[in-house]
This record gives structure tokens, sequence and C-alpha cells, in this order.
């Protein structure tokens, strides 16, 4: 993986589309983060840049999974037992044996469709513990066009670094 600077300028995915990192002065009751006309603005000194990006890709996630969950869920007939994001080098989601479903805080990089397959990937795991013809054939009902989002998600993920 390479290494990221959080310099000025320096591009990072939010939503599936290229922002550059600037920097904004701390004011009292403005955002640490916030994402605005192309720009990801940060008002943090540039040691923490990292972390509280991080923790800002973190709580989008946390939206995006507070929305997507209970719909797809509700949908699927499935009901995880908890849900949290977490930091992760490589894998945008998990489920566990016991039902416990994790995703990426890096999801909120990525484009919308692509976040839901995510989500949507993860929810099958409720019905299908493997990735055998009956879990695709599930992801499949859910979102038809599950195989093209995948690609996108390949393609997505070279640039979604953090
Ligand atoms: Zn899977």
């Amino acid at each position: 993986m390479n290494e990221r600077g959080y310099a000025d300028g320096e591009i990072f995915l939010y939503g599936g589309k290229p922002y550059a990192l600037a920097s904004g002065a701390a004011r009292e009751g403005s955002p640490k983060v916030e994402a605005s006309d192309g720009r990801i603005i940060v008002r943090v000194p540039s040691q923490e840049r990292r972390k509280f990006l991080i923790y800002w890709y973190a709580s989008e996630t946390e939206k995006i999974a507070r929305e997507l969950v209970p719909r797809w869920s509700k949908k699927l007939g499935v009901r995880p037992r908890s849900v949290a994001v977490k930091f992760a080098r490589t894998r945008w989601g998990s489920c566990s044996s016991s039902g416990g479903i994790f995703f990426n805080c890096r999801m909120s990089m990525l484009s919308e469709d692509v976040a839901q397959y995510i989500v949507v990937h993860e929810l099958c795991h409720l019905k299908h513990m493997n990735h055998g013809p009956l879990f695709w054939d599930e992801v499949r009902r859910a979102l038809p066009d599950a195989m093209p989002l995948r690609r996108s998600l390949r393609e997505q993920e070279r640039d979604a670094r953090l």
C-alpha cells in the first residue's frame, strides 16, 4: 500500500469521487473535517490529519450503515446481531457466524451503489456463510447488477486509500 502524506492537494475519494485535501483555519463551531466543493477541508494540525480523516470517514460510513442496514435487513428478512465500523487494511466488510457484521471505515470513500453492494453482500452472509452459488443467487436477487458493482469496487478500491 502506498504511503500517504496527507498534504494539501492530495486526492482522497469520497462517495466515489475525487476530493483534494485542503487546510482550513480552526474555528469555533466548525467541523474538523468537512467535504465541500470538491475539497476535503481539514481543520487540525497536519500531524493529526490522518487520525481525523479516519474518524470522519468512519462516521460517514456509520451514516451509510445506519440507513442501509435496516432497509436491506428488512428486504432480505435477516437480522444482524450487531453492526460495527472498523479500520481494516483490505477487507470491506465481514460477517461472523454469530451474526455480527462489520464494515470498513473506508466504505464512505466508495460510490453509494458500491457501498450498497457491500452492505447487501454482508447481509446475505447471514443466510449463507460462504461464497457458494446459493450465496451469489441471493446477492443477485437483491441487486441484479451486483456483478458490475463488484467490478466497480475492484476499480474504486485502488484509490480508496487512507
Ligand atoms: Zn463475502
